[in-house]
């Protein structure tokens, strides 16, 4: 069976359709980490109706897909060496490894300065990791207490922990504890608040439930462009 489909540009884009039941009323479009199309529409909606808003949208999601097929093409095993690009907050710096009898890195003018006695692949790495690490702890807090401040329900900052995490940025547990991949550093700072206002939204409401996404808009009314920002790089991100 073949897939439909649109054209834009030179490049065709194919698509799958889920039809859902229950309260669904809008066709809504997602690109997924994987450059594939995912198409929601409620139960019975024509093909027709669909054909036309995927043609509305062409632009969007072409260049959604392009993202994110160009971000996967850059996806390749990281070596630690020096000139290979590293992220921070959004950014990629340069490494720089230097010999040296100081064991520590160092983030300046635009490089990842890298310093160590015997530069292996692991201790390179694990010297970097550790940077991370700090640096997502001072980053999350400070940004925890900044979007909770302006949410009104919420009296306190809830307490935070760095993990590491292989498939998801964060989670909020039954007892409203945060939890935060370190990974999630590499990303800007628009993501970072997007996964922390969702994660304090979980305080309020446990599941994506429709409540949960009211409370979404009404606190990161533009999350949506942002998570699809945050996906696209996904496995440009957690790639060690
Ligand atoms: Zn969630």
């Amino acid at each position: 069976m073949t897939m439909p489909s649109f054209r834009y540009g030179d490049k065709v884009y194919e698509y799958a359709i889920h039809f859902l039941e229950s309260r669904k009323k809008s066709i809504s479009i997602h690109v997924l980490p994987d450059a594939s199309v995912e198409v929601k529409a409620p139960a019975h909606t024509k093909p027709q109706k669909i054909d036309e808003t995927m043609k509305k949208r062409a632009r969007w999601v072409a260049r959604h897909v392009d993202q994110t097929q160009q971000n996967l093409a850059q996806v390749l095993p990281r070596e630690y060496i020096s000139g290979e690009t590293h992220f921070y907050l959004g950014r990629r710096y340069v490494l720089k490894i230097v010999r040296s009898e100081l064991e520590q890195v160092k983030l300046i003018r635009g490089r990842f300065v890298v310093e160590c006695r015997s530069p292996s692949k692991d201790r390179v790495r694990e010297l970097l990791e550790a940077w991370y690490k700090e640096h997502a702890h001072a980053v999350f807090k400070r940004r925890l207490v900044s979007v909770a401040a302006d949410i009104q329900w919420i009296q306190k900052a809830p307490p935070i922990t760095v993990r590491e995490m292989k498939k998801q940025w964060g989670s909020c547990s039954p007892k409203g504890r945060i939890s935060l991949n370190w990974n999630l550093v590499k990303a800007s700072m628009d993501c970072i608040d997007y996964v922390i206002t969702h994660e304090l939204c979980h305080l309020k409401e446990h599941n994506h439930s429709k409540q949960f996404y009211t409370l979404m808009d009404k606190h990161y009314p533009e999350w949506g462009p942002v998570k699809a920002k945050l996906d696209g790089m996904a496995e440009l991100l957690l790639n060690e």
